[in-house]
């Protein structure tokens, strides 16, 4: 009998040794065509983005919230706002596939009708920003535990996804979706054990003041967001709102999985303070009127050093609290 159980958990053992070399191999493999995708891709510059008068970003689903009525999740969904154009950047986590959603619940709170939303993007499909676990066993998005009519909604994904009842169209290249706004395109990180990640961005032209990036869980990192917006605009960057993920030091969560996943690292490798440091100094460099980082994939410690670094140009992302930039 105790011979049996030895060899059970030998096999379990090496199955394990197995699948976690798997898992490596993979994700050095996913790191190449990652950086060959990048260097591969240089894009035109983009003409005739036009301008938006007032942009105003609403976060719907961010970690901190205005109240203790709205819900706040380790997700993010913000409203983006341009004259009566509405567009839902990300639809949150819904951990517990509750109906209505934290998302629908924080909406309802905050006045927001799901019928006025024309548009969503997808940043990129990870469960916190495509409403959970559910949406992505089923390779779609789920602003609910139940289904949403999203017949009146064109949605922009960042790879091969379905919905039950909006327009879905997979973004990959830059694309203008309206006058003023536009995908930046996707960029490719290796995430261990979730495989390669393409991420999109969204860059709106706000008159007067110029590109606002809007940005889900930033995989992409947040040079190459500049880079890119760089090489597709001749427009000056005036703020990025969005997360960065970097969780570096233990904060709100009490086993911070983000310390480990997500990180573009192999799992025994952590995000340093230095490589913090030197993100804020490269946002810095670019001369950014606003910065406004999410917590969901960041620990305080980050949001910190981004408060000392931009001072009166830092905004918070809390549930609740809109974000407005032009008039
Ligand atoms: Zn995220
Ligand atoms: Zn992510």
């Amino acid at each position: 009998m105790m011979k049996i159980i030895a060899y059970v958990i030998l096999g379990v053992l090496i199955l394990g040794l197995l699948g976690f070399t798997v898992s490596v191999r993979n994700f050095l493999r996913d790191t190449k065509i990652a950086e060959a995708s990048w260097k591969e891709f240089k894009p035109e510059k983009m003409e005739g983005l036009g301008t938006v008068k007032e942009l105003k970003i609403m976060p719907l689903i961010d970690y901190y919230t205005t109240s203790d009525t709205l819900t706040g999740e380790p997700g993010s969904s913000y409203l983006v706002s341009v004259g009566d154009q509405k567009i839902l950047f990300d639809i949150g986590y819904n951990m517990e596939n509750e109906h209505p959603s934290p998302l629908l619940r924080n909406m309802k709170q905050l006045g927001v009708d799901i019928n006025d939303i024309d548009t969503i993007v997808i940043s990129h499909n990870h469960v916190d920003h495509i409403g959970g676990m559910k949406a992505m066993k089923q390779n779609t998005f789920l602003l609910s535990g139940e289904e949403t009519d999203l017949n009146h909604v064109k949605a922009y994904v960042p790879e091969k996804m379905s919905h039950a009842t909006a327009e879905v169209e997979v973004i990959t290249k830059p694309k203008k979706i309206a006058e003023g706004i536009a995908t930046i395109g996707t960029v490719d990180r290796a995430i261990w054990a979730m495989g390669l990640t393409s991420e999109q961005a969204l860059a709106v032209n706000v008159e007067g003041k110029g590109l606002v990036l809007i940005v889900g869980c930033g995989h992409q990192k947040a040079a190459r967001i500049l880079e890119r917006a760089r090489d597709l605009f001749d427009i000056p960057i005036y703020g990025v709102i969005g997360g960065l993920h970097y969780p570096v030091e233990e904060s709100r969560m009490k086993f911070n999985m983000q310390k480990i996943l997500g990180t573009g690292k192999l799992p025994w490798q952590r995000i340093e303070k230095h490589e913090v440091m030197e993100a804020a100094a490269e946002l810095d460099k670019t001369n950014l009127s606003m910065i406004a980082i999410s917590a969901h994939d960041s620990c305080d410690w980050t949001l910190d050093k981004f408060r000392e670094v931009f001072r009166e140009r830092y905004l918070d992302v809390m549930v609740g609290k809109e974000i407005s930039v032009g008039r």
